[in-house]
């Protein structure tokens, strides 16, 4: 079974919390970190010679167009984080078709093709806003990742399925990993539960839901390579989710890494939907 992998690219302080967000204003006066981080986390793949899927985000593609360059260079599979990080279910339809395609066009001017594939800022395509879904298919994406199919705190849609599935608009969807627990579905696909959880649960998550033949989508920032970062949520609740375990992201990536086999999402729903589905071209997404 091949997994998807998945890195947001952002800032350390992109983060988007309710009630807990910094504005573009002032991200713009705190020192930027992700270029270091991206280039590490580019050459962690390159060693295992993992393809993954890079949700970049507009803002930072705005100031380190050579970042985008890169990651696109080393061949990975390119997709839109938005531009300015907001939670898709604070935004009105027409704000959120604009900070979409902002990004859309900024990724386009770097590489000259348009990203196929989109993660809403944390995960905050909920079922009080899944108009999103037909906003992003009329926008030309070919499948969406920001559906966490179970019930959180601020985000979360358990309504949704959590296999990769083809949506009623024609795009597919690719939901993080999930693993049924005790009548639950248990996150465990990356961020804060990557780092929180020890690395045994997510190895028994992962080869749980692979022995039911379905593919898990793990997610990271580059930041979480980071043990020290400068600036972190202001509530206790979200700044323990933001900072916990960061010394362990890397350990936890390589094993994953060396013990799993990955490719990018397009990569992953081609290979799952070849024979099933001849119509969707995954052809941009290689
Ligand atoms: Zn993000």
């Amino acid at each position: 079974m091949v997994n998807a992998l998945t890195i947001d690219v952002e800032e350390y302080f992109c983060y988007a919390y309710p009630g807990d967000t910094l504005s573009c204003q002032e991200w713009a006066e705190l020192e930027s970190r992700v270029v270091p981080h991206t280039l590490e986390t580019l050459k962690i793949l390159e060693n295992h010679r993992i393809r993954a899927t890079f949700f970049v985000l507009g803002w930072v593609v705005e100031r380190e167009p050579h970042l985008l360059r890169e990651i696109h260079d080393r061949g990975h599979e390119i997709g839109s984080h938005g531009y300015g990080h907001r939670l898709v279910y604070t935004q009105q339809p027409a704000e959120f078709r604009d900070d979409v395609r902002r990004s859309v066009d900024l990724i386009g001017q770097v590489i000259g093709e348009k990203p196929v594939g989109y993660r809403a800022p944390s995960f905050s395509i909920t079922e009080s806003c899944l108009w999103a879904l037909d906003i992003l298919a009329d926008l030309g994406f070919v499948y969406d990742a920001s559906i966490y199919p179970t019930r959180m705190r601020h985000s979360g849609a358990p309504r949704m399925r959590t296999d990769p599935h083809r949506l009623d608009n024609g795009m597919w969807e690719f939901p993080a990993a999930t693993v049924k627990l005790a009548g639950m579905e248990l996150p465990f696909g990356g961020g804060g539960y990557l780092r929180l959880y020890p690395f045994l649960v997510t190895r028994w998550a992962t080869h749980r839901i692979n022995s039911s033949g379905r593919p898990a989508l793990i997610y990271l920032h580059p930041w979480e390579l980071d043990p020290y970062p400068p600036v972190a949520p202001r509530s206790r609740f979200r700044r323990f989710q933001h900072t916990v375990g960061l010394a362990k992201t890397r350990s936890r990536l390589l094993h994953l890494c060396a013990e799993f086999e990955f490719a990018a999402i397009g990569d992953v729903l081609a290979r799952l939907h070849t024979e099933a589905d001849g119509v969707v071209d995954f052809a941009a997404a290689k």
